[in-house]
């Protein structure tokens, strides 16, 4: 039995990440800052649910100590909080900026430094980081949300050196565009520019991201770390 806490899983990407390893037979503790749609269901089979914004050190610290009391062992960290801001950056006020690196960076780096003690004592755990295709080759108009995109890539690099030697890998997942909450706002026409500039001719979904995920997780990545999967279609090559 493998065991898994998945942060900013109440919904798309984190959603299908966490529903994917319970199929699979892991346990999972999943958090979210509200409480998710079907938070009852997450609780299920010696899972759980813990409602928790991983950019606050007090709340992550409660969610670890949540975790301890489902789980006996975490196995795998799948760091997948985020949000998105659109617009030029002449108009993009600083309180913005502020939550977009607190929800994207900084609660990465929280989750992180909570979370990666006990592996380090077990000398063994998967870190999945998820990123996104404009930490890679930036986008227009997401200057801030690319910035702390390539910051989570930096910081799993960095922690891919650190942590190799006590047995745990830190790899990255950097997905392509996904309608998901987060995009919803954007449109068809927008999916739609983005099909036309991906080679494999289709959109990303929440199952390419948690099939890779999966794959970062699992045994058959056992000597892979520090890596930038990008699952984009062919956009970032
Ligand atoms: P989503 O539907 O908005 O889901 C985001 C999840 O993260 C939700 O469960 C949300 O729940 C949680 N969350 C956000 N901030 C949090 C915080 N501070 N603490 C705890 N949980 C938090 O977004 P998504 O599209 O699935 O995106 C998931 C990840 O993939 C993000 O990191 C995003 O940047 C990245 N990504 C998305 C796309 C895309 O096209 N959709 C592409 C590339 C990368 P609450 O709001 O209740 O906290």
């Amino acid at each position: 039995m493998h065991n898994a806490v998945i942060i900013g899983g109440s919904r798309g990407i984190g959603r299908e990440i966490t529903r994917s390893l319970q199929e699979e037979g892991w346990r999972t503790v999943v958090c979210a800052r509200h409480e998710a749609a079907d938070s009852e269901s997450l609780k299920k089979d010696g899972c759980g649910f813990f409602r928790c914004d991983a950019g606050d050190s007090n709340q992550v610290r409660e969610l670890y100590r949540y975790t301890k009391g489902i789980l006996p062992s975490v196995d795998a960290l799948i760091i997948n909080a985020g949000m998105a801001w659109e617009g030029l950056i002449q108009d993009m006020p600083e309180e913005v900026f502020d939550e977009l690196y607190r929800n994207n960076l900084k609660s990465a780096f929280l989750c992180a430094k909570q979370f990666l003690p006990d592996m380090i004592s077990q000398k063994s755990g998967s870190v999945v980081f998820v990123s996104s295709m404009w930490g890679v080759i930036g986008a227009s108009c997401e200057a801030a949300y690319s910035a702390f995109k390539a910051g989570i890539i930096g910081f799993a690099k960095s922690l891919a050196k650190e942590l190799g030697p006590s047995g745990i890998r830190v790899n990255v997942l950097c997905p392509g565009f996904v309608k998901t909450e987060m995009t919803r706002h954007l449109g068809e026409s927008v999916a739609e520019q983005m099909i036309d500039e991906t080679p494999l001719g289709r959109i990303c979904t929440v199952h390419d991201c948690a099939d890779a995920v999966l794959f970062l997780c699992s045994q058959r990545a056992s000597f892979i770390t520090g890596q930038v999967l990008n699952v984009s279609g062919g956009m970032v090559i």
